[in-house]
């Protein structure tokens, strides 16, 4: 069995992506999946995707998922209205980041003002 297919069936953004999690799915085409997260932190908070299995950023350096992905993701923020507040684009790679779902993702946050440094 390919690594790609073992991840289908055990990650579980691959299976939100392939429909056997059920997510509410914002937008989706051949290559990305967009879905509102389980736990919101701020009033619009989306997940953005590659369907591919990647576990996280560092595994993608060099890759040419970034270009579709991120470019789907800003779209996504002003198709929520998010383009004229401002809203923030988030990637947590790995434990210290507190990534806890090992399948590339972007959070879209947005609907309020936010803090810098993050915590
Ligand atoms: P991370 O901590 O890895 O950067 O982000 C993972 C995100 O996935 C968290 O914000 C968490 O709320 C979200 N999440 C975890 N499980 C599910 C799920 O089953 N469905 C949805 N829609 N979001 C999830
Ligand atoms: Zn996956």
């Amino acid at each position: 069995m390919s690594q790609q297919a073992d991840a289908t069936s055990t990650c579980l953004f691959c299976r939100v992506a392939a429909g056997t999690v059920p997510a509410t799915t914002v937008y989706r085409d051949d290559t990305t999946v967009a879905f509102r997260d389980i736990n919101p932190q701020a009033p619009t908070h989306i997940l953005v995707i590659p369907r591919c299995h990647i576990p996280h950023a560092a595994a993608a350096a060099g890759e040419n998922v970034w270009q579709t992905f991120m470019s789907t993701a800003t779209q996504i923020a002003l198709g929520e209205n998010l383009g004229e507040r401002g809203y923030r684009l988030v990637i947590n790679s790995g434990p210290a980041a507190g990534q806890s779902v090992d399948h590339l993702h972007v959070h879209v946050l947005g609907g309020r003002d936010m803090r810098w440094p993050p915590g």
